[in-house]
């Protein structure tokens, strides 16, 4: 199943894709973790990335879809005559632009491949704000905790791998803000998009992740 979750940022995309790839057996793919990996590198994709993202500016389109193409195309890269092996993936963080929404169709095409369904995740801004902001990430496996609601056993420690746990530079509550208004501003008409293409259900996601993940796993036809 080919998926993607759309809504803005702090509504819980990242721990439903990883929820769902994993009943799914399809592959998250996040472009806000690919570019922080980049980053990290400090590769030259991630030097030209990371002032966007510490400010809550979309990095832009022609450099995430180079980047996006690239990692679909090695999924979707079989021997020649044999059946594609593209089963399935969850996209986490695209489309965010009109844009990239066209350009993701394009790639998509030429794959052969298509999406099946559209994911909107809702939820009002102070709940978004409240969740950015208390949220906490490892610096080794990306994993996702939050001060109050899902503190790890240990302060400030991985529980998975033991890895130290940090604050996003954009989780800080300014770029949060500006980060909404983007996403207000760039992403919202998305909906519209799919909607007309029949394939966007809306979920009301500010209860816990398991009730967002079973309200999800009720529209999917498995
Ligand atoms: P996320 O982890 O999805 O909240 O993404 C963190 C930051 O990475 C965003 O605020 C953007 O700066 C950048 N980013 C991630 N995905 C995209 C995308 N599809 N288009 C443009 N910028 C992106």
């Amino acid at each position: 199943m080919r998926i993607v979750l759309l809504g803005p940022p702090g509504v819980g995309k990242g721990t439903e894709a990883n929820m769902l790839s994993k009943k799914l057996s399809a592959v998250h793919i996040s472009t806000g973790d690919m570019l922080r990996q980049e980053v990290r590198e400090n590769t030259e994709l991630g030097r030209k990335a990371r002032s966007y993202m510490n400010h809550g500016k979309l990095v832009p389109d022609d450099i995430i879809m180079a980047m996006v193409k690239k990692r679909l195309k090695k999924m979707g890269t079989v021997p020649s005559g044999t059946v594609p092996n593209f089963s399935g993936f969850v996209l986490d963080g695209i489309p965010r632009t009109f844009v990239q929404a066209e350009a993701l169709d394009d790639i998509l095409k030429e794959l052969g491949a298509s999406l099946d369904f559209v994911i909107d995740l809702d939820a009002r801004e102070e709940v978004l704000i409240e969740r950015l902001s208390g949220r906490r990430v490892c610096k080794k496996c990306s994993a996702l905790y939050h001060i109050t609601n899902m503190k790890p056993k240990k302060d400030g420690i991985c529980d998975r791998c033991g890895g130290e746990l940090y604050q996003r530079e954009d989780d800080k509550v300014e770029t949060i803000r500006k980060r909404l208004k983007v996403y207000q501003e760039e992403t919202k008409d998305l909906i519209e998009f799919y909607r007309k293409k029949s394939i966007l259900f809306t979920i009301n996601a500010e209860g816990k992740p398991e009730e967002t993940f079973r309200k999800i796993m009720s529209n999917l036809n498995v």
